[in-house]
């Protein structure tokens, strides 16, 4: 390949790119790259963030690859050049906005202060995405306009969320910001309608800079609230304010009018997918950190291996093996870990335990009589295998404390959980006894 047509190249790749993809991803990604110098060894791009260049090697390397040369098996041969950010010229109306401090308190928001870009932990799954709620912080309205962020339950979309808020409320306290769930946004329209002040509302709303808005999923089936949203949305866009939308789901796959799904479409859509094992140890390890517990870095390996699909589980996680080691005064082991959070590890479907299964494995245990396991007697040789049967239920079933307590003959909760507590305790030093309970969770969950 001649070095003089390397220039030609690129411009042969972008209109093979212009036929592929939709107008408005050429114009977010493509438009803002210009070609410096094309030499033998390749081009030279300019682009205005790494966000593009990210976005231009995980999505077309291949496509680069066969319009120009390669540096290395699979690797085309640019050199990005990261162009300066050009100062931004106000305009007049802005240089005058009193910073309204009022409006932009923390407490209004109600942005978890937790929340942020920092403690956001990145991985193959999110990086890209988080590449992109960075990009739109920096530069509300004018990166990727609206950010549609879709993915899983407790994967962290929320948190992005906050994060962008946080970052923009730092660095530009003069903007307008709304941080509103979907639920909020309805409610907030129905006291408006009620009260007959719809007028105040879409002011306060088409004024703002930044609307960041979580889980519209929850405007699916709602027609008289959709209309309004939209009209929302579109009149920010048009004047270049920010949008930032969370779903569990692609836009396409909503429920909305073609319209509001278009409109959502416009900017980029962005997924946040589960994170590998390596992305959830670090996150273990963060959320340990933060709540000033030890955790060993197998320890972290052995919980991440079994709580795969969900970040706020990963959490949950972690409070309760705080919870529990702060409460024995103990270090955390595989083993605490292992009994501790046994029934959030997911190892595909196991048998659905009952209070009877339990009872009636302890009942032939001990030789006690299931009636009396559900009795009242204190004597020892019926308390303890009832204070047993007791700590397994509330091991191995996901009821409620309140509903395990009932099904032993309307115990209170907290007869289970001193049971519980008591048996824990003893499990730690008593080997006979720890055999006896494993032994008996394997006969109940055969
Ligand atoms: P979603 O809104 O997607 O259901 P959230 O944003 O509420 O999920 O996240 C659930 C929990 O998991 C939050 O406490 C959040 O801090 C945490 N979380 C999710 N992803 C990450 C991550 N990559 N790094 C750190 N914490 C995370
Ligand atoms: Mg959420």
């Amino acid at each position: 390949m001649l070095a003089c047509t390397h220039s030609e190249c690129w411009s042969q790749f972008l209109e093979f790119i212009r036929e592929k993809c939709s107008s408005a991803e050429y114009e977010n990604w493509f438009t803002p790259i210009t070609l410096v110098d094309a030499s033998e060894e390749g081009v030279r791009l300019s682009v205005p963030n790494v966000f593009v260049r990210e976005y231009l090697l995980s999505n077309y390397k291949k496509e680069l690859c066969d319009f120009l040369p390669q540096k290395g098996a699979g690797e085309p041969s640019i050199e990005f050049v990261i162009s300066e950010q050009q100062p931004q010229h106000l305009a007049p109306s802005e240089i005058v906005k009193e910073p309204a401090v009022d409006h932009l308190s923390l407490q209004r928001l109600r942005l978890n202060k937790l929340y942020t870009f920092q403690n956001f932990i990145e991985g193959p799954s999110n990086q890209f995405v988080k590449s992109a709620a960075q990009g739109v912080a920096m530069h509300p309205g004018k990166s990727y306009n609206p950010l549609f962020i879709h993915g899983g339950v407790g994967l962290g979309k929320t948190h992005l969320l906050h994060s962008i808020g946080h970052h923009i409320l730092q660095s530009n306290k003069r903007l307008q910001i709304s941080y509103i769930t979907t639920e909020g946004f309805v409610n907030d329209l129905v006291e408006h309608l009620r009260g007959k002040t719809l007028d105040k509302m879409k002011r306060f709303y088409r004024n703002l800079d930044v609307l960041l808005i979580d889980d519209i999923q929850f405007l699916q089936n709602r027609m008289n609230f959709e209309e309004e949203f939209c009209n929302t949305f579109e009149s920010l866009i048009h004047q270049s304010k920010q949008i930032v939308i969370t779903s569990d789901k692609p836009p396409s796959q909503l429920k909305l009018s073609e319209r509001l799904i278009a409109r959502m479409e416009w900017g980029l859509v962005a997924n946040i997918g589960t994170p590998d094992l390596e992305t959830r140890v670090a996150i273990l390890q963060h959320k340990a950190e933060q709540k000033g517990l030890k955790i060993p870095h197998r320890v972290a390996f052995f919980i991440a291996e079994h709580i795969y699909n969900n970040v706020r589980q990963l959490e949950g996680a972690i409070n309760r093996l705080s919870a529990y080691c702060r409460m024995m005064q103990q270090e955390v082991t595989e083993d605490i870990a292992q009994q501790t959070l046994g029934n959030l590890f997911e190892e595909g479907p196991k048998k659905q335990v009952s209070v009877d299964d339990i009872l009636s494995s302890v009942s032939s245990m001990f030789n006690v009589k299931v009636s009396e396991l559900r009795g009242t007697s204190r004597e020892k040789k019926i308390a303890f295998p009832r204070q047993i049967a007791m700590y397994l239920a509330k091991e191995l079933l996901s009821d409620s404390l309140m509903k395990v307590a009932s099904s032993f003959g309307g115990k209170t909760h907290s007869t289970v959980i001193h049971a519980w507590k008591k048996v824990s305790k003893q499990v730690e030093t008593d080997e006979t006894l720890r055999r006896q309970i494993l032994l008996a969770k394997r006969n109940i969950e055969a």
